[in-house]
Order: structure tokens, then sequence, then C-alpha cells
């Protein structure tokens, strides 16, 4: 068993402009410190395709993606929210981030590899079932947990966010449906501002987190929060909303997380999963400081090559 690295050259199309945070050196600053560090030559690398249209559909409505076929422009750039540009090459660029979740969702479930890391981008967690938001069009965490669950007829699927932002998006698509435990930890009160409490969800597990947090309360709120709900619902797939955004070097939020804490939670993760032998597969959401984003997931991957060389 080994470890997958999901990825797509089509990402360089949604073009972002230069001063935009979300933009395709992202991606080239986590493939370089993976090279730097020899991870890169150790992992399985995937280039994937797009997402077919059904699996897009399992999360958001027809009209919403008929919308986004009709306003992506021909040429310059609008923006589908105040953060979110988007260009003739975003929504290609969308379809190819969400392929790349539901191809790796079949690969580990399929027992291919023991956990894969996915290249998304655009992130995906902050798009609703019908509305852009948040630099997000599809929302990958959701199409992968449903075609998991549709596709793959799984009963428990864990999601678990440790983006410093919360994941609106995949709440508000997956809310109340018990096949699915959404768990996340992020900064509160903070963008996107929504009102997703814990205790008006059946199925949701929030760890706030407030301006200036470190360390310390993260990993508290981990285990203090999702750890015995986690093991009562005793998932069968686990979806990581991997945001590195609430590191100390990054610009979009105020948490002072630091890179080996990125090595801690993948290293409770896998424990988690060892247990069970549970697959499980972690797409990139924030992390807009290039080296914190590079040293960050780095670490992150570098304990998902440990297990899957260790079974
Ligand atoms: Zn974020």
């Amino acid at each position: 068993m080994s470890t997958a690295y999901f990825c797509f050259h089509e990402h360089f199309s949604h073009a972002t402009g230069d001063d935009h945070p979300e933009h395709a050196l992202r991606i080239t600053a986590i493939e370089n410190a993976l090279k730097q560090s020899g991870l890169w030559d150790k992992l399985t690398i995937c280039e994937s395709g797009p997402a077919k249209r059904s699996d897009i559909l399992r999360a958001h409505s027809p009209g919403y993606v008929e919308q986004l076929d009709m306003i992506q422009p021909q040429h310059g750039r609008i923006y589908v929210d105040e953060d979110t540009p988007m260009s003739p090459g975003s929504l290609e660029a969308a379809y190819y981030s969400a392929g790349a979740a539901v191809e790796a969702v079949d690969a580990v479930l399929n027992g291919q590899f023991r956990n894969a890391f996915v290249a998304t981008r655009p992130p995906g967690h902050h798009a609703e079932h019908k509305r852009s938001m948040g630099f997000c069009f599809f929302n990958n965490i959701a199409v992968a947990a449903l075609r998991a669950a549709e596709a793959h007829h799984l009963q428990r699927i864990a999601i678990l966010d440790f983006d410093a932002h919360q994941g609106n998006g995949t709440i508000d698509i997956l809310q109340n449906d018990v096949r699915f435990l959404l768990c996340s930890t992020f900064q509160h009160p903070f963008y996107p501002y929504s009102h997703y409490e814990s205790n008006k969800y059946n199925n949701l597990v929030n760890g706030y987190l407030s301006a200036g947090a470190g360390s310390r309360d993260f990993r508290d709120a981990v285990l203090n929060c999702w750890a015995e709900p986690l093991r009562r619902f005793a998932p069968e797939l686990i979806i990581v909303s991997a945001g590195f955004d609430a590191h100390y070097e990054d610009p979009m939020a105020e948490l002072c997380l630091v890179d080996e804490d990125y090595r801690w939670i993948a290293q409770w993760i896998s424990h988690v999963t060892d247990s069970r032998n549970t697959p499980w597969l972690a797409l990139l959401e924030g992390g807009y400081d290039l080296n914190a984003l590079g040293r960050s997931a780095n670490e992150f991957i570098g304990v998902m090559l440990e297990q899957g060389h260790g079974d």
C-alpha cells in the first residue's frame, strides 16, 4: 500500500490575478516542498481528469451548475462573489478539482492506496448547494463524500476540517444527513460569519478557536471535541478538508499554528484510521503564505507516507 498525490495541470487556467491570494503558485509551492524534502519520489503521482456532471449534481443544484456555465467569461475576469474571481478557464479547473476528489475517493475505497492527498484548486469548502463563495465554485469535499455514500454505498463518512475558516458550504450541503459526521476547528468569530452551531444540527461538531489561539488550543479542541464523537461514529471513510491557513505566518487568519501542528494532526488521523484500517484522503482547502503552506503540507503528507509504507 502506498500514498497517492492527485493533481492536474488544468488549475493553471483558473487565473485569479497576481494580487489574489488563491493563485496557482500555491500548488507549485507544495510540490516544490515535496521535491526538496525527497517525499515527492515516494508518492504515487496520479494525474486526474474532470468530474462528471452527475458527480457535481449530487452536491449542487442543476440550476446553479447551469448558471456557472452561462456566466463564465470569454475573456478577462468576473467576480461571482466579492472574493471569488472567475476567468475563462475557471470552470474547467473547478471540474478537474472535483474530479480529482472523486478519483481519489474511488482509489482509496478500491484499496489501491492506503491514503491520498488531493491538490484541489479551486478549493471547495465554502461553496454551498446553490452559491459560489470564498474562492470556491464546487464543494469538492461534499462531492467526494456523496460519491462515497451513493456510488460506494457507505453509511458512515467523517469529514474533518482544520482550515482556519468554517466550511459553511460543506455544512449547507450535508447538514442533518446522518451518513456524515462533520467535525471542524476554526477561528470564531470570523469569516464566513455563518451561524452553524453544533447544538442546532445532529451531525455537526465545532471546535471554536479564538483569535491568537495556538498549538495547545488547536490540539485540545481536536482531542476534546472531535475524538469521542468520531470514535462513536466509527467511520468507514475519513475525508479531510486540509486547509493550512491557521498557520501563524498565514495572512488570511489570526491563528498561530506551526509546521509541527500539521504533522501532529496527520499523526492523530493516522492513529484513528489505523485502528480500523479506515481509508482516508485529504483535500487541499486554504493556505496562502507560500512558504508556510509548502512546509505544512510537506509535514502532513510525510505522515501519510509513513502510514502508507508501514502497512
Ligand atoms: Zn480558509
